[in-house]
C-alpha cells in the first residue's frame, strides 16, 4: 500500500493513497494555507488518510494538494517513536485565528492528548504559511517558527512543486 524510499540512515519517504495527490476541484475560498501535519502514536499514515477524507468533505476548506510522507526522528524529547510528517495545502475563507481554532478542534477530534512539550502525539496540525501574511501574536506565529530549519517541513514542502 505504501511505496517506501530511504533518503538517509534516519529519513524515509512514503507515498500512500492520497499522499501525495493534487485536487483540481474549483473553489471560491480566498486564502491559501500550508498546513503541516504530523504524529508518532499508532497508525499515523492511516490517520492522515482519515484526515484527508475529513477535510475533503468539509465545505469550510478546499483541499488543493498533499505531499509525500516523511518519517523522521524526534527532536527535543528523543525517547519516543519516529514521527511521520506531511503537508496539506488548502484554501479557506476563515481568518488565521479562526482557522487555528478549527485545526485545534480537528486535533481533538483525532484525539490528540496534550501532555508536555514535544511529547508523543496522535496528530499535530500547524499553520506553516497563511497566504504571505506575517503574524506574531501570543497564540499565533506565521510563518510557523523554525519552519525553515525543520526537515519535517522542508522535505515534504520541496517535493510539492515537482
Ligand atoms: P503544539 O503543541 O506544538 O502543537 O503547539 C500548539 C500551540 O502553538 C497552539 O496553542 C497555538 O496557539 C500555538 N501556535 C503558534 N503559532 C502556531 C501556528 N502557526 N500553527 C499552529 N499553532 C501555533
Amino acid at each position: 500500500m505504501y511505496i517506501k524510499r530511504s533518503l538517509s540512515k534516519e529519513l524515509e519517504i512514503y507515498s500512500g493513497v492520497h499522499f501525495p495527490c493534487t485536487d483540481f476541484t474549483k473553489t471560491s475560498h480566498r486564502y491559501e494555507v500550508v498546513v503541516g501535519i504530523g504524529g508518532n502514536v499508532g497508525d499515523v499514515r492511516r490517520r492522515f488518510e482519515h484526515l484527508y477524507f475529513w477535510i475533503q468533505r468539509d465545505k469550510r476548506v478546499a483541499l488543493l494538494k498533499t505531499s509525500l510522507i516523511l518519517k523522521n526522528p524526534p527532536f527535543g524529547y528523543v525517547e519516543q517513536e519516529d514521527f511521520f510528517n506531511s503537508i496539506i495545502v488548502l484554501k479557506t475563507s476563515m481568518q488565521p485565528k479562526e482557522f487555528l481554532a478549527y485545526l485545534m478542534r480537528l486535533e481533538k477530534k483525532f484525539r490528540r492528548k496534550r501532555s508536555f512539550a514535544n511529547a508523543p502525539r496522535t496528530l499535530d496540525l500547524d499553520i506553516i504559511f497563511f497566504e504571505n501574511r506575517v503574524i506574531k501574536t501570543e497564540k499565533l506565529t506565521i510563518p510557523h517558527v523554525h519552519w525553515s530549519q525543520r526537515e519535517s517541513v522542508v522535505i515534504p514542502l520541496a517535493g510539492l512543486h515537482k
